[in-house]
């Protein structure tokens, strides 16, 4: 990856991340429109080349095993959430990607302190761990509708008046104690218009295909739409940090969120540059002793070593290139 690419993609993203310590009013700083200037099939073409290079990242990530990246996803329902994880994640390894889905949460989860949930589904090293829904929902849904924070069974100190201040600190700390420790965490608001939101609720009506996805509750939640953009406003404004920045995805148009999602996660990887572990001497000696006794086995009239021969200006090539048959060792 050239230094140049890396560049166009850092300054493609920069408008949409949130600088820390400012403060967000949605509706007035971020344009769900936006498009950058951007034309659908030139993004189609820019999406393919980002899953490419996301595909080469993450095989060197998790053969480096040493970083991992948490990606959390939020949206207000419709946000398209779902169809940006099918589309950015198209050509990575699965083995080494894992989705999590938070729904409202279990007896057994409210059972535990709030962050418990989400801890059990980091990702290891060498792993992207994609968060559909996150620990914010703890500081969203949960402010929206105060009954969830009810049902959490917290102590009255731990529910009073402070208590959203504080859990937005022990987030940014959270998440401060994984990046110390290795794990990448980036953070993408796919940020949609109210009208936006309403005509996909429709288009879920009207095609019978897409009916299995309206939900009744949806519209309901949709009533709620001004405490959730504040909401949203004041968790943006809170915890968007220096080692855990949120970035604000034009979602109107699923094509841009798409790309804007791609490049963003591109951006993390490559500020990782995670590397193809290199072999220790005394290894890559041990590989030339295999190596030789693979190559003794050759029945007559093979290559000594098929891939060298195939490739003779390779680098494997220097180190074989004896065919069976010929000259061959007892
Ligand atoms: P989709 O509708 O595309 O399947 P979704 O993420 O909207 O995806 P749903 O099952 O429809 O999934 O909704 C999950 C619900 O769980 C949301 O309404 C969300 O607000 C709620 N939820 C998530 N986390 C919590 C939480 N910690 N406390 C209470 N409700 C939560
Ligand atoms: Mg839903």
């Amino acid at each position: 990856m050239s230094d140049d690419r890396a560049e166009r993609i850092a300054e493609f993203i920069e408008p949409l991340r949130v600088a820390p310590g400012s403060t967000v009013r949605l509706e007035r700083d971020f344009d769900p429109r936006e498009k950058a200037g951007l034309k659908k099939r030139k993004a189609a073409d820019l999406l393919r080349t980002g899953v490419e290079l996301l595909a080469e990242y993450q095989s060197r990530l998790a053969a480096q095993d040493t970083y991992g990246v948490l990606l959390c996803l939020q949206a207000l329902d419709a946000g398209g959430k779902d169809g940006t994880i099918r589309h950015v994640m198209s050509g990575v390894n699965p083995q080494g990607v894992r989705v999590s889905s938070f729904k409202v949460p279990s007896s057994e989860e409210l059972d535990h302190d709030y962050l418990w949930r989400y801890a059990g589904r980091l990702p290891a090293r060498g792993e992207i761990a994609i968060f559909n829904r996150s620990h914010y929902e703890e500081v969203l849904v949960v402010r929206v509708h105060t009954e969830n924070l009810v049902r959490q069974k917290l102590p009255d100190s731990a529910r009073g008046s402070g208590v959203w201040k504080r859990r937005y600190r022990e987030i940014n700390d959270w998440e401060r104690y994984l990046v110390d420790n290795g794990f990448k965490v980036v953070k993408i608001f796919l940020n949609l218009s109210k009208e936006e939101q309403r005509a996909r609720f429709l288009k879920r009506i009207d095609l019978p295909e897409k009916n299995w996805k309206f939900s009744a509750a949806d519209v309901r939640e949709r009533r709620h739409w001004a405490e959730y953009q504040r909401a949203f406003s004041k968790m943006l404004s809170a915890t968007s940090t220096e080692w855990a920045p949120w970035y604000v995805v034009p979602a109107d148009r699923k094509w841009f969120a798409r790309l804007c999602t791609a490049a963003i996660l591109a951006h993390t990887l490559m500020d990782i540059d995670p590397q193809y572990p290199q072999m220790p001497e005394a290894a890559r000696k041990e590989l030339l002793v295999a190596k030789r006794g693979l190559e003794r086995e050759a029945p007559t009239g093979m290559p000594a070593d098929p891939y060298a021969a195939r490739h003779p200006s390779g680098r494997d090539a220097r180190t074989s290139g004896r065919r069976a048959g010929k000259k061959k060792r007892g």
